[in-house]
């Protein structure tokens, strides 16, 4: 059987290319994270985590259930709070110069506290760069940066990225929250985005 029957919704069958990271070896990295982060976070009582919109919803989930399942089976718990901010870089699949921030701009509540960020994927790096300009502003104790996927561009975002889950090479990915003009985001696992098929089926997948 193909992996892939099992794991797209009938809907999208004909529309993706392949699945590119399961969802088992996704929760199995997301997992590593959460150790690494409880080692680095030991001195604090709690982390104020801020998940990126939309694309980060699902890696916010499943990272901050790991940093609790950790923590309880090790007697070191370490309290999340969990804080949204959405920003608006990309039209289709083109990345738009001007990076907008919706909701959340005031971050006052982060002021002298530990925070990582939580952001689906790193491309160019320039939206965690800007983003990391507008929470330090708020002068936390802290920043750290998890990026499920850090893709492998010149001059790439890594030194950006604390926690990198998988580094990718430079395709358009979508699922695990992550999206094409808002559909894909039902996906669990990471797949290879069969552009070349969306661009002949522009009608069906227009921009929301
Ligand atoms: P950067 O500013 O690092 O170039 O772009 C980061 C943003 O672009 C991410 O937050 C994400 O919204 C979007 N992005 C970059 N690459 C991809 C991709 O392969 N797939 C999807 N769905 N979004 C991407
Ligand atoms: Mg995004
Ligand atoms: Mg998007």
């Amino acid at each position: 059987y193909s992996l892939d029957l099992f794991t797209y919704p009938e809907h999208y069958h004909e529309d993706i290319e392949s699945v590119y990271i399961p969802h088992g070896i996704i929760m199995n990295r997301v997992e590593r994270l959460a150790h690494y982060i409880m080692d680095d976070f030991a001195d604090n009582n709690n982390i104020m985590v801020l998940c990126v919109l939309k694309g980060g919803y699902k890696f916010c989930a499943d990272l901050v259930e790991f940093i609790k399942v950790l923590g309880r089976n090790s007697n070191k718990y370490l309290e999340t709070r969990v804080e949204f901010i959405r920003l608006k870089s990309y039209l289709n699949d083109q990345s738009t110069e001007q990076l907008q921030i919706i909701g959340s701009g005031d971050l006052s509540f982060l002021r002298g506290k530990s925070v990582l960020i939580v952001e689906a994927i790193v491309d160019t790096g320039k939206t965690m760069k800007a983003l990391l300009k507008h929470v330090e502003t708020f002068e936390p104790k802290m920043v750290k940066v998890a990026g499920l996927l850090v893709k492998r561009v010149p001059n790439m975002a890594e030194s950006l990225t604390d926690y990198v889950g998988f580094e990718i090479p430079n395709h358009f990915v979508v699922g695990y929250a992550l999206d094409y003009n808002e559909y894909f985001r039902d996906l669990n696992v990471v797949s290879l985005s069969g552009q070349s098929v969306w661009l002949q089926k522009e009608t069906e997948y227009p921009a929301l």
